[in-house]
């Protein structure tokens, strides 16, 4: 530690316009059902409703999963007077293309959809050398309440379902297929759930669309678990029970502060699950699935990005263990309306290389679409 805290006047938001941390979900309607929803043998149970055999869950899942498909029209091995039925039963179109918006010479693809109760939630396609990577809406809206993230702002409208976040990744795939992103056709490999909502507070929903991800077809898309990422910030129960389900997907923990005192005002949900709480659940699930664990940090000027403070988050994190965890630095993408700002250049490199120099691998994590409304949940702001 190489300084004393300090009290920042003027930047912390008006107290009194500040959103509420909640559980809460409000009472809406709930989305159609949707195969996504369900198991294999699930699906077999529903059709099997229609009088429909056994194996035409497996030839419906082939289309969706495997082709990407959820058109009757394509569904050629299965007579004509059962498609539409089936379809209309379990692929509802849970998603509508509200607006679309490119930046990074094509290489990003922001989506706005419209869902069936006319809630806007986004997500967000980038293409890499080698992998493209989706960041997934879990919530519309969230009830997090940190006080930098433009959905946060916003509060919680409701959870999103399996079916919901799944559309997302299958949409995204055909924009991959299709050669939507620059550099023509590719795959999409990666899947982070870093747009709006905490997935955590869904939890159901997200194990369940990380099933159907990991699933190899027809039971879901046949993704790498390794190749997904579920962000949270810090639901400790709810990260004990993610290390329970044993599936190898990266954990995220946005910590944003080493410290209780900063952390409880840039993550409200510190005052339940204190910065040792979250670090410890991290470390146990690295040691469950040997998957290493991304510590987020989104730098922001003046308020937690001093050299202090890298090395007390170098601190924390050694204090467990070497080897089990690196950190993404984020620079700040200001929301309209937010007093706050990214850290300057000459300030993030010092942060970066005293982690560095202390053995903790670090990686300014790239800011991609920031002319296209880039902050989680500012584009469904807009709207
Ligand atoms: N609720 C999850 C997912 C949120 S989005 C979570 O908090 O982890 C993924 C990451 O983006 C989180 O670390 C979040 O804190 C961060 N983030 C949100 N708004 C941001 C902003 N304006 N600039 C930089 N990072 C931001």
């Amino acid at each position: 530690m190489t300084s004393q805290p300090q009290v920042l006047p003027g930047h912390a938001p008006d107290a009194g316009s500040r959103p509420q941390l909640s559980f809460a979900v409000p009472r809406r309607g709930k989305p159609p059902r949707h195969l996504a929803d369900l198991t294999l043998p699930e699906r077999a149970e529903v059709l099997a409703e229609l009088g429909e055999p056994g194996y035409r869950a497996k030839q419906l899942s082939t289309h969706y999963f495997a082709h990407l498909s959820r058109e009757a029209a394509d569904m050629t091995d299965i007579p004509v007077t059962s498609r539409a039925q089936m379809t209309d039963l379990l692929l509802p179109d849970l998603l509508r293309e509200h607006r679309r918006l490119t930046s990074d010479d094509g290489a990003t693809i922001k989506t706005l959809w419209t869902l069936f109760d006319d809630v806007k939630v986004e997500s967000v396609l980038m293409a890499y050398p080698g992998r493209a990577t989706l960041c997934v809406s879990s919530q519309a809206g969230c009830g997090m309440a940190c006080p930098f993230c433009a959905t946060g702002q916003q509060g919680l409208t409701r959870n999103l379902s399996t079916g919901e976040v799944i559309e997302q990744v299958r949409r995204s795939a055909v924009m991959c297929r299709d050669g939507e992103l620059a550099g023509g056709q590719r795959r999409l490999t990666n899947v982070v759930f870093m747009g709006m909502g905490e997935p955590l507070a869904n939890y159901k929903t997200v194990i369940g669309a990380v099933r159907r991800m990991v699933g190899p077809p027809p039971e879901g898309l046949g993704m790498s678990a390794r190749h997904i990422t579920v962000s949270t910030v810090g639901l400790v129960p709810a990260i004990r029970k993610l290390t329970a389900e044993a599936i190898p997907v990266t954990l995220a923990l946005s910590l944003h502060a080493p410290d209780d005192e900063l952390r409880s005002e840039l993550v409200p949900i510190n005052t339940r699950w204190s910065v040792a709480e979250a670090l410890d659940a991290a470390r146990a699930y690295f040691d469950a699935t040997g998957r290493r664990v991304s510590i987020e940090y989104a730098l922001i000027k003046d308020m937690n990005d001093h050299a202090w403070r890298a090395d007390l988050l170098a601190t924390e994190l050694l204090e467990r263990g070497s080897g089990w965890v690196h950190v993404n630095p984020i620079p700040l993408n200001p929301t309209p309306g937010s007093i706050w700002t990214a850290s300057e250049k000459d300030v993030e490199a010092e942060f970066v290389a005293r982690l560095r120099a202390a053995g903790i691998p670090t990686t300014v994590r790239d800011t991609r679409g920031s002319d296209i409304a880039g902050a989680c949940g500012q584009l469904a702001a807009q709207e």
